[in-house]
């Protein structure tokens, strides 16, 4: 089985979750940067985080043999405070990296008038660089979040099947489908999603256009749901051509808009003890 994580934060993780991703066949993943539980006090917090997404952490995912690519952006939290914002105005010289796949996670939280300024101006900046987005749908109120997101979209520059719209459930899928959108699904350990609703979710609605993900972070996540999605797909009679699809082809499909996916990582040269680079702190 060939696994594509489309959303997990790898920052939050250890090398034993890169090590188990690998074994579990995990060969390529998305790292949407995102809120750290810390706030932030500058734009220069960002810089280093972006610059982190850019550089150590591919470094390290390919150690372990996976593919690394991230997606940029303002957070929907991280928009509602001022000493955060003016990290829009020095987004454009980060969207034109190389391993950026998208703007993202973009999207509400509250639903401030913050959060629709920021939203709009990275659809903006998406549909400027050529980039899709990625836009995360608020915990809170999930169906009056989605439709003022799909609003905000129809007006903007960027093509709605340029968009995917990340934590949906039951009750969410079926609009977020009508947009013309990407559909993602976070899958967690016990909030939201899990894989046996989620089984349930690709039997009604169908395969097409459906990602899965971990959304794995410093919260309680497992960064193998992925895998035992596609288990559980198989023992719900899924064959493997349908696993394949959600689990890779959909995900290299959308990310792929962006023209910037480079998924052929060697394998691990090793993956028993001895890897001296990457032991930490010697
Ligand atoms: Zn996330």
């Amino acid at each position: 089985m060939r696994i594509f994580d489309p959303h997990i934060h790898m920052t939050s993780r250890t090398t034993d979750d890169y090590r188990a991703m690998y074994a579990a066949g995990v060969r390529a993943l998305v790292e949407p940067s995102f809120w750290l539980g810390q706030p932030r006090t500058s734009p220069a917090s960002f810089h280093d985080y972006f610059d982190a997404l850019l550089g150590w952490e591919p470094f390290r995912a390919a150690q372990y043999g996976i593919a690394h690519h991230c997606t940029l952006a303002l957070n929907p939290k991280e928009a509602n405070d001022p000493r955060c914002v003016p990290v829009l105005d020095d987004l454009p010289r980060y969207l034109v990296k190389d391993s950026v796949v998208a703007v993202g996670e973009i999207g509400y939280d509250s639903m401030t008038p913050a959060e629709d300024h920021a939203l709009a101006a990275q659809l903006q900046l998406a549909a400027d660089h050529g980039l899709p987005a990625l836009v995360h749908t608020p915990h809170r109120d999930k169906l009056a979040g989605l439709r003022r997101t799909i609003d905000v979209v129809r007006e903007s520059a960027l093509d709605p099947e340029h968009v995917l719209l990340d934590h949906l459930n039951e009750t969410t899928v079926k609009e977020a489908a009508g947009s013309g959108g990407w559909l993602g699904f976070s899958i967690y350990p016990d909030t939201k999603m899990d894989e046996d609703r989620m089984v349930a979710v690709l039997k009604a609605h169908g395969t097409d256009k459906v990602l899965v993900n971990s959304a794995a972070d410093w919260g309680r996540s497992d960064p193998l749901k992925t895998r035992k999605v596609g288990d559980a797909m198989l023992a719900a009679g899924f064959g493997e051509d349908d696993v394949d699809k959600v689990l890779w082809r959909n995900p290299v499909a959308f990310y792929g808009l962006s023209g910037r996916l480079q998924l052929d990582v060697p394998p691990p040269a090793d993956l028993h003890e001895g890897n001296s680079i990457l032991r930490g702190g010697e």
